[in-house]
Order: structure tokens, then sequence, then C-alpha cells
């Protein structure tokens, strides 16, 4: 072989490697998924509601909450609530959808509108009529996580933090061997000292709610996860949201709903502090149903409550190719797992038919 066919095969092969680096370097290594609890699309895009900021819905010092989060422009407004998401949006580095006032619509097809309905839903890909009641029983759906799971690719690196205590049957943690960290479960993962610290304060701290704790230890708990396994799939599910709204404490929601903006920050810079997941991990935010309206509607949410049948849905970091407030886009709740699945480079709709196509938003 000439010593000039040799360059030159080298050059074939180089310029091929490169063009597949560039490839897989627009491509997410890894996906953190967050759903946020009945966070209704109102609030996401319009911020506080001035007729819920009263008395009778839980608002100790309206005059106090309005000047923390009432402006009258809707851009702004929406910002003070959710400064973080909004802050990318707004740079062009977020994307996000569900804005009626845009006519854009992600569309909850399950007919049903409360929790483990939903979270099958964004899970699986499909909404199951056989899951009717957010009771604890196993799924009988394969999650995408458990999907990617099961490849070598991704086995060992799944992990699950909820703060609803469900989330090990709806991720069938038994089947899937996906470690669901859930409810007030101790948490087991991380340096032994902040551990020992959650779990301390985890056990010791008033308990609003027998199956729901506190987001903020869910979250501390996700962030050990990742600093410690660096998992290439996280679901982190927060859940007070949610249930401020159900006892009609709207100041809370409210509180809560930034809360999670916080976290959401926090997570993101703790994946960009890691050589493993800097500038290589994409961010899908979700929720699992919206609620109804008025003064009484937006505590809760049914079939009976106009609302509860529409969410929304949010995207950045790498892989996303598409960017700002969504115009006229008519998704569905169930294309969230084929997403999920298609920013690692994976095509979750082979798996099974009744899977949704990704949302149009993957590089
Ligand atoms: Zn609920």
């Amino acid at each position: 072989m000439s010593f000039r066919l040799v360059v030159g095969m080298l050059f074939i092969l180089m310029g091929s490697t490169s063009s597949v680096f560039a490839q897989v370097a627009n491509r997410a290594q890894n996906v953190v998924l967050i759903t946020l609890d009945g966070l209704r699309c109102e609030e996401v895009f319009g911020g506080a509601d001035p007729r819920l900021m009263t008395k009778e819905n839980g608002v100790e010092k309206p005059d106090e909450l309005k000047e923390k989060y009432w402006v009258e422009d809707r851009e702004k407004r929406r910002a003070m609530l959710l400064p973080f998401l909004w802050g990318r949006c707004q740079e062009g580095t977020a994307w996000i959808a569900g804005d009626l006032e845009n006519e854009s619509l992600v569309a909850v097809t399950n007919g049903l509108y409360f929790s483990y309905p939903g979270y099958n839903e964004i899970l699986s890909g499909f909404p199951d009529p056989a899951i009717n009641s957010n009771d604890k029983k196993y799924n009988l759906n394969t999650t995408v996580l458990e999907w990617l799971h099961s490849k070598p690719a991704f086995a060992g690196k799944v992990a699950a933090y909820g703060s609803w205590d469900v989330f090990p049957y709806i991720i069938n943690d038994k089947r899937s061997m996906i470690p669901v960290n859930a409810g007030w479960q101790p948490f087991h993962v991380g340096a032994p000292d902040r551990v020992e610290v959650l779990n301390f304060v985890s056990k010791q701290l008033f308990h609003q709610w027998e199956g729901v704790r506190y987001d903020v230890l869910t979250v501390s708990g996700a962030i050990e996860e990742l600093k410690t396994n660096q998992p290439r799939v996280l679901f982190v599910s927060l859940g007070e949201t949610d249930d401020w709204a159900h006892e009609g404490k709207y100041e809370k929601y409210l509180l809560t709903a930034q809360q999670n903006d916080f976290f959401i920050r926090q997570l993101w810079e703790t994946v960009q502090s890691l050589p493993s997941h800097k500038d290589k991990t994409a961010f899908v935010i979700t929720s699992d149903h919206g609620r109804g309206d008025g003064r009484e509607g937006w505590k809760n949410h049914s079939d009976k409550l106009p609302g509860s049948e529409r969410t929304w849905a949010a995207a950045f970091g790498t892989g996303v190719g598409s960017s700002g407030v969504d115009q006229g886009g008519k998704y569905e709740q169930a294309q969230v797992a084929a997403t999920v699945a298609a920013l690692l480079g994976e095509d979750f709709t082979t798996f099974k038919s009744s899977v949704r196509p990704s949302l149009p938003i993957v590089k």
C-alpha cells in the first residue's frame, strides 16, 4: 500500500469520524424529566391570578402577595413567578408550549385528568383506560424509563425521585429494577453526611401529607443522585403544587411553583457542574393534568372541571431544536415519553404501536 493511499484513507476515516462526533455533540447524552403536579397553564403563562389572591383562597395578606406577584404586563408577571424558566424562554434557550392565547395546546388524552392516568400517559406514551384510579397498583405498561433501562447503554443509569408515594407503582420498580425513591422513604444515595441530615430532617419535620413529602427533600435527594451516580436518565416529580391547591391555599400554591422553578435551576446547575453531563443534557418539564378555573374550580381537577384537560410542556438543553413560546402547535401529553427517548437518539415508538410520536422539538 502506498504512503499516499494510506494518508488518503486516513483522511476519509477522520472525515467520517468527525461528522459522527458532530452528530453526537448535537444530541443529548442524558435527560432529566421533571414534572410539577397539577401546575396550571393559567399560572405558567399568565402568572398569579388576581381573582384568587384573596383571603377566601388562603391568602393571609393579599396586598403583600400582590406586591410580590402582580404586575399588569402578562409576560413580566409570569417571569416574576417562574424566573428561571421564563428567563430561558426570553433569551431563546428554552421552548414552551400550551399557551391558549397563542392557540398552543398540550392535551391530556386519558379523559380522567388526575395523577396516575396522567403520569402513565407521560411515561408510557399513551393513555390507558384500565388506569382509572390513584390506587397503589403496579403499572402493567412499560414506561420509557423501563424501556431505556433495559438497554445496555442505560442499564443502572436510570433513577427516579418523586414526592408522591405512588411512583414505585407507576414505574413498577419491582419489574423495571429502576430505583425509585418516593414519598417519605429515606434516602440512601449521596454523600453520607448530607444523606444523614436529609433523613433526619425528613423524619422530624411535621408531615403535612402522609403520601407526599416536601419537594425540597425530593430535589435534594435527586441532586445527591446526580452527583453520586450520574444517571443518564433522571425523573424528578414534584408534588406540592397539587396538594396546596386541593387545600385551597393559593399563596402556598404560588410559593411552591416559584420554589419549583428555583429547584429546576438548581438541578440544571448541578448538571452543568458534572463533566459527564455538562452541555450534554436535555431537560423536559411538564405536568400531569390541568385544573379547573374560578374561585372554587382552581382547587380541583376532573372530567367535570374544564381546564383540567390542558397542560403544558417545556424543554431546553442539548439536542432541543426549538425555542421560544410555541405558536399554534397541537400536542399531546403522551408525546413526552417518545421525546425523552428521541433526545437520546432512541425511538420509543418502535416498542409499541400505541406509543405517540415525539414532540417535534428534537434536533
Ligand atoms: Zn390532585
